[in-house]
């Protein structure tokens, strides 16, 4: 893959730590030769965030909430003085109380709905639209999604209500920036353990059921989605737009788990 992205400039969004989806797509897009520009949340992320871009030879750090749209607006001036021009955006930013990450889907309230919606889902279509501002012909963008979207999890719940407005929007957004040479697509992660994966009540057995049942029988890795990130961010991929890529052992394919994964 050396020199696949070499002279692209790509933004990442969503590094918290080393073991964030984010970061497994910033070391497959730098691996690639893609120079990379990170957004951090809050001062106590950018403090872990700095020295991970660093390692990577990124000096562009920036801090972004997109519940606040004054911060996004800076983050692209910023990236606007500093490269004038963008040619990928990796959105993997989700949110919702963890309060309503348990229990009932019915339970959730309007103010966590509300919230949920704006940082997990209408925050790509917002980023999406300054970035396509930025990019040319060959321009492609790439957020996280799960299988929640589609099927009932439990204790998922309003994120899985939000994804599958995520997912919406990817067909949406990759049917307005076609004709621009543009991408969109998502790519439908299994379970990893990270920060927001552990906000998820009785989030273990989730991650212990689809590693029993899925026909590869283990847990994805932030490298191996980092793989199919740069496939979908890449030239490689230049026939394909508003497509949900599932990166999860094969889960997704499975109706009724094998007896045999069953009885063990
Ligand atoms: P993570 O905790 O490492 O990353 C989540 C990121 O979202 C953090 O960097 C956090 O700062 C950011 N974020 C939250 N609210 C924000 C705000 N208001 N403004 C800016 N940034 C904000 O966890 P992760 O699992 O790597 O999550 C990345 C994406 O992958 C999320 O969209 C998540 O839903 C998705 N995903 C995760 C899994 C999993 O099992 N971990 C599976 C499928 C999809």
């Amino acid at each position: 893959v050396a020199g696949l992205l070499s002279g692209k400039r790509a933004l990442v969004m969503g590094v918290a730590n080393d073991h964030s989806i984010a970061w497994g797509v910033a070391k497959a897009l730098s691996q690639a030769g893609a120079e990379i520009a990170f957004t951090y949340q809050g001062d106590a992320l950018g403090r872990r965030v700095r020295p991970l871009a660093e390692t990577l030879g990124s000096d562009i750090v920036i801090p972004c909430d997109v519940e606040d749209i004054a911060s996004v607006d800076a983050t692209f001036a910023q990236l606007k003085e500093r490269w004038g021009g963008l040619d990928i955006l990796v959105h993997c930013i989700g949110f919702s109380n963890k309060n309503e990450l348990k229990g009932r889907y019915a339970d959730t309230s309007r103010e966590n709905f509300s919230r949920t919606m704006v940082i997990s889902a209408f925050s790509f279509t917002e980023l999406a639209k300054r970035a396509a501002e930025m990019m040319g012909p060959g321009g492609s963008m790439v957020t996280l999604t799960y299988g929640g979207a589609t099927r009932v999890m439990p204790n998922y719940n309003v994120m899985g209500v939000a994804k599958a407005a995520l997912e919406a929007s990817v067909r949406y957004l990759a049917a307005d920036y076609g004709p621009q040479g543009i991408r969109v697509n998502a790519i439908s992660a299994g379970p990893v353990r990270t920060l927001a994966g552990a906000g998820i009540a009785d989030a273990r057995l989730m991650y212990d059921f689809q590693r029993r049942h899925s026909p590869l029988r283990r847990p994805v890795t932030i490298e191996e989605v980092g793989g199919a990130a740069l496939y979908l961010l890449s030239d490689l991929s230049s026939g394909v737009t508003g497509e949900i890529h599932f990166v999860d052992s094969g889960y997704n394919i499975i109706s009724m788990p094998s007896p045999e994964g069953l009885k063990r």
